[in-house]
């Protein structure tokens, strides 16, 4: 129960993180992209926390309360971004249960499992400019803390250094998936919205946990 307080809580503040990101990302996603992503994620995220409270307020565990939030960030951000991360978000309450507190080996599993979720669904790899570019770096690094004895805290905020430096460097990339992909090189120069807005909502959550 105190878990589930928690995500509800954690998801509160990625949306204000993302309400304040919402211009930077749609600015962004409108030089190759179709400039809808940082509302998308405002969408998905107010959907996914008003879910999450209500989840938690009924007495629902960690796992149900993610499992929920997922599938409301899915149905109301629309778009690419909106389906992976209703389904990271799922994937993540998968890794728990309802009727014991998340614990830091919980946590990083879910993580791992998370991107997995958003690797699988999307089908980019790293090179193809999107979200996937910052995720991977950040589900590696996580995989190499997992058993070094390191808390979830201190872990998830060096993978999130290492997806940050990954997201600047997609500027450098010119865009292949998604519809950015029709204006490819019109994005070279600026970096892909879904990486920057994955290195920032992990970066608050490395805070978040510490
Ligand atoms: P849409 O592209 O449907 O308008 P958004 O603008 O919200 O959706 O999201 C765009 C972001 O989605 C891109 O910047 C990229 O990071 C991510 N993205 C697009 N296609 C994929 C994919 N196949 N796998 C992973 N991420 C993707
Ligand atoms: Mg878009
Ligand atoms: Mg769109």
């Amino acid at each position: 129960r105190d878990s589930a307080r928690t995500i509800t809580s954690i998801l509160g503040e990625v949306e204000s993180l993302l309400v304040e990101l919402e211009p930077e990302l749609g600015r962004m996603d409108a030089v190759a992209g179709d400039g809808d992503h940082g509302q998308g994620m405002v969408l998905g995220i107010r959907a996914a926390h008003a879910t999450a409270q209500r989840a938690a307020e009924n007495g629902a565990g960690a796992r149900t309360v993610l499992v929920q939030a997922g599938a409301s960030w899915s149905a109301d951000a629309g778009g690419t971004s909106g389906a992976l991360w209703g389904a990271a978000l799922t994937s993540l309450g998968s890794a728990f249960a309802d009727d014991t507190a998340v614990d830091d080996e919980q946590l990083l599993t879910g993580l791992v499992q998370a991107v997995e979720a958003v690797e699988r669904l999307g089908r980019a790899k790293p090179g193809d400019k999107t979200m996937v570019d910052a995720a991977v770096p950040f589900r590696e690094s996580l995989a190499e803390a997992k058993g070094s004895g390191s808390s979830a805290a201190d872990a998830v905020a060096a993978a999130a250094e290492k997806a940050t430096a990954a997201a600047e460097d997609t500027a450098d990339i010119a865009a292949t998936m998604g519809r950015a992909r029709n204006h490819g090189d019109k994005s070279v120069g600026t970096p892909d919205p879904g990486a920057i807005s994955f290195s920032k909502i992990v970066t608050l959550l490395g805070e978040q946990l510490s």
